[in-house]
């Protein structure tokens, strides 16, 4: 339950906020999370009226502000169709309109599509206040924040993504997810998401010779009550092959 709600209105008042010592305050971001909390003593920074709801492209750089909606994010003209399909699959249009990107970032699971998505493209997560830049693949696998809250996230526009998952239903949450990011460089990353507590990068490298070995090796633990380890591994195999032809043929 949230006792205690704050809503200020510029950057260095809610910093003075973050400051304080007596209490643990932590950013709300659309509350989805947050307000269904049994935490009982919850102090809360409403981010809202920041104006961090912003998305920017400056060259091949896009920057979305941390309260950007997932809805805004989808209606946003520099955001690649293959990304659009991603955040439509990562939840329901009513969620979509109340969680912001920094939120669901956050509180992201390993079953979570737009994480998936993400951290393939290697977003960088910007930490207020010192502005420090995390790859959000640290952020998954050490959920340590590097500051008070997440002002904005940055990603290249120039990198080639492209996604498969297997879900029961076309809503459902991935019971496996792969998302493949290839740069101009030829660079090729690949992570694996749909069970765990975290997406899992599975493959980081030049070429995509290692790719279908790299993701066995990521899913050999990766049974739960969705799915065995083999038939993860099994699908695993068949999706990376699609994956890598859709890559080929640039869709
Ligand atoms: C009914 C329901 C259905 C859902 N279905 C799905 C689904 O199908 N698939 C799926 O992937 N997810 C699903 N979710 C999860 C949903 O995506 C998350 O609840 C949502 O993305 C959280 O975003 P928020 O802005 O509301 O976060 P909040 O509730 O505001 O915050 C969540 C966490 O993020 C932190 N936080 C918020 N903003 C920042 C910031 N700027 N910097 C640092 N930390 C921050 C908060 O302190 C908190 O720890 C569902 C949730 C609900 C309630």
């Amino acid at each position: 339950m949230i006792k205690e709600y704050y809503r200020p209105k510029t950057v260095s008042e809610a910093e003075r906020l973050f400051a304080e010592t007596d209490k643990k305050v932590v950013p709300l971001g659309g509350g989805s999370v947050l307000s269904r909390s049994k935490q009982d003593d919850l102090c809360v920074v409403d981010l809202q009226e920041l104006g961090l709801n912003r998305i920017e492209a400056v060259g091949q750089k896009l920057t979305i502000g941390a309260t950007t909606t997932l809805q805004q994010l989808l209606d946003a003209d520099p955001i690649p169709a293959v990304l659009r399909e991603v955040i439509k699959k990562s939840a329901t249009l009513n969620i979509r309109n109340q969680a912001t990107v920094a939120g669901y970032v956050v509180s992201a699971g390993g079953r979570a599509p737009l994480a998936i998505a993400l951290m393939a493209l290697d977003a960088q997560l910007v930490w207020h206040p010192h502005q420090n830049l995390q790859p959000i693949g640290d952020w998954f696998s050490l959920r340590r924040p590097q500051g008070f809250w997440i002002s904005e996230i940055q990603l290249n526009l120039n990198i080639e993504l492209s996604y498969e998952q297997v879900a029961r239903t076309p809503m459902d949450q991935p019971i496996l997810a792969l998302a493949l990011a290839r740069w101009r460089s030829g660079r090729v990353r690949v992570v694996a998401g749909g069970f765990g507590k975290s997406p899992v990068l599975a493959f980081d490298g030049l070429e995509d010779g290692g790719v279908l070995e790299a993701v066995k090796n990521a899913l050999s633990d990766s049974g739960d009550e969705w799915a065995s380890t083999e038939y993860r591994m099994d699908v695993g195999q068949v999706m990376v092959r699609r994956i890598l032809d859709k890559a080929a043929s640039g869709l």
